[in-house]
């Protein structure tokens, strides 16, 4: 059986990383039978703190962005539906302010980012 170096992305900094030839082999003698789906940063990361994964595995379900007050900003309304968000400039009177959902929405109906297909970026972390 022979190895030969391959790219793999990883699952929780989605950063590319090589999984090396004498890598493979190694995890072949210890019995693996799976690629391993973390960058080694990410492994070493994990293994320090292993509490951290169930926290990681949460933030996965929902990807899109963190709660907004995490991201620093300014306080706003969202001029579609009224509800408080932050937004990363300041909101101006003539300039409408949208909430990242409503955002999302506009930004994809005008079909300046056509949505992918559903579940399509998801299908290989099963
Ligand atoms: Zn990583
Ligand atoms: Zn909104």
């Amino acid at each position: 059986m022979s190895f030969a170096d391959v790219t793999l992305v990883c699952r929780d900094c989605g950063k590319e990383f090589v999984f090396t030839a004498g890598e493979q082999e190694f995890f072949s003698q210890k019995g693996f039978l799976h690629d391993p789906v973390r960058c080694p940063a990410c492994r070493r990361a994990r293994k320090q703190a292993p509490d951290r994964g169930r926290q990681e595995r949460r933030d996965h379900d929902n990807p899109t962005s963190p709660p907004p007050h995490q991201r620093g900003g300014f306080p706003a309304v969202c001029s579609a539906c009224g509800k408080p968000t932050t937004v990363p400039f300041a909101p101006r009177d003539d300039r409408p302010v949208y909430c990242d959902a409503c955002f999302q929405a506009i930004r994809q109906s005008r079909g300046d980012h056509p949505p992918a297909p559903a579940g399509s970026r998801h299908t290989r972390y099963r």
